[in-house]
């Protein structure tokens, strides 16, 4: 099974010609999850003593467990955080698959990490970070939320000397951010104050400043991190990051800006005003694999100052130490294992670079003021449909809205109906307490015809 031949020539055009197949598909189809007890009976039995054949195994992904998995780049998947990937992305998934590339050296693969540091650069440039800084790609926001606090945390104990190795942490964030941010502070057993949002979900500085100041003197000690979200993932909304960044400028703490879904936002030009203040941050992520067209998974963490976060996460080892010759900061001693919370990773990042080297950052640029176009627009379908109300205008490419008269019961039944007629899938959501309707727009493919066709179906 490990030598190339003839049979493997057989399942290599088997296997090409379906992902090609896939590729073509314009739309492919929505598809649809079904119990597992269902995928059993139709599935039969795939693992066993003797192997069923690749081709036959690949017949039964695609007649069976294929379309039992909803299609996230359809153009009317507009639930959770779509994704959509560029189709040289996806070619690159295929070749970093076929390469067999060790992503946490530079012994091992300094050819792929000096490309993935190229697509780190472009998105240090994005967010106004000095040359220096850097980092790496790990599988998604939850790991490198986790990752950046832990950095955050280290700061906070190596400056106190030893005085805080044994006091629980603190960090400040808001309702609108996301949950790997309390999942973070679990793992690492931090606690978390949460600063009151506005109406919109949005964590101000004279709100932050407020709680800071009113926090005991020994919990001020315990501070070691602010987290504010560029782009909340239920409403699309910018924290007033150049008034946290002020407070924990005055206050010496470390801010952390999550943009894993809204980061995007900063390489258009028509919203790229609002994150101002970002450039202050010490460390933030971005998920390719949301709206920057990478396929999953793909996160990029950043830090202003990667030494942080080497001296945080470095793992030592007999068998490692030969990886930590120099200072480790050097482009040709870059360790992405060495910047977050893992070790043997896959090369993620190349898909996205190939991506950008085949495109150009203007192709970025264009295809997500293209999303936010179909966003805003939306959002006046949504004005004029009588039944609806759009609770707040979108400030990225997030809709929110309510369809008068209707209760969670019948949210659900109409999602569930356009699911099973194979025309959108759009979950419900709640805002303060009350279910109502979201969509996310990240894909260029969507169409204010999409949005259309979804908001007559509302009436
Ligand atoms: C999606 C999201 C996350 C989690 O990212 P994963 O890649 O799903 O782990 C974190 N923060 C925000 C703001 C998000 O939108």
């Amino acid at each position: 099974m490990h030598r190339h031949d003839s049979s493997t020539e057989v399942l290599t055009q088997a296997v090409v010609r379906y992902a090609v197949e896939r590729m073509r598909m314009d739309p492919p189809p929505l598809d649809k999850t079904r119990p597992a007890a269902e995928l059993r009976a139709m599935a039969g039995k795939t693992v066993t003593a003797k192997g069923i054949g690749g081709l036959e195994a690949l017949r039964i992904f695609s007649d069976v467990l294929g379309p039992a998995s909803i299609s996230i780049d359809h153009p009317r998947f507009l639930s959770f955080v779509p994704a959509a990937p560029t189709e040289a992305a996806i070619l690159f998934d295929l070749v970093v698959g076929a390469s067999s590339i060790y992503g946490g050296s530079w012994l091992e693969g300094g050819g792929a990490v000096f490309a993935e540091n190229e697509a780190l650069r472009y998105i240090t440039n994005l967010v106004g970070f000095p040359e220096s800084a850097g980092g790496v790609f790990v599988t998604g926001g939850t790991a490198g939320n986790l990752s950046a606090l832990l950095a955050a945390r280290f700061r906070w104990r190596h400056r106190a000397e030893g005085a805080h190795d044994r006091t629980r942490g603190l960090l400040l964030s808001c309702s609108g951010a996301h949950s790997s941010v309390g999942s973070a502070a679990r793992a690492i057993d931090a606690d978390v104050e949460w600063v009151p949002a506005d109406g919109h979900g949005r964590l101000w500085g004279s709100a932050l400043r407020e709680t800071l100041t009113g926090l005991a003197a020994d919990d001020r000690e315990r501070l070691f991190a602010v987290v504010a979200t560029a782009g909340t993932t239920n409403a699309g909304v910018i924290d007033d990051l150049a008034g946290v960044a002020e407070v924990c400028a005055e206050f010496d703490v470390w801010l952390h800006v999550d943009g894993a879904y809204g980061g995007a936002g900063l390489a258009a030009p028509s919203v790229r005003d609002r994150y101002q203040g970002i450039e202050h941050a010490d460390s933030f992520i971005v998920d390719p694999h949301k709206w920057l067209f990478a396929p999953f998974d793909c996160c990029a963490l950043v830090y202003r100052d990667p030494t942080v976060g080497r001296a945080a996460h470095t793992q030592h080892a007999e068998y490692l130490d030969v990886l930590h010759g120099g200072d480790g900061l050097d482009d040709s001693e870059w360790n992405p294992s060495d910047f977050a919370h893992h070790l043997s990773r896959r090369a993620r990042g190349l898909p996205f670079w190939f991506s950008l080297a085949t495109y150009g950052t203007e192709a970025y640029r264009d295809a997500i003021e293209t999303t936010l176009d179909v966003a805003r627009q939306g959002a006046r379908l949504i004005d004029d449909a009588t039944y609806l109300e759009l609770i707040m205008e979108p400030e990225l490419s997030v809709l929110l809205f309510r369809r008068t008269g209707w209760g969670p019961a019948d949210y659900q039944v109409w999602s569930d109906r356009l699911l099973d007629e194979g025309r959108a899938f759009v979950t419900p959501t709640s805002w303060n307490g009350e279910v109502l309707l979201r969509l996310c727009i990240i894909n260029p493919l969507t169409s204010v015809d999409d949005i259309r066709m979804i908001v007559d179906s509302l009436g």
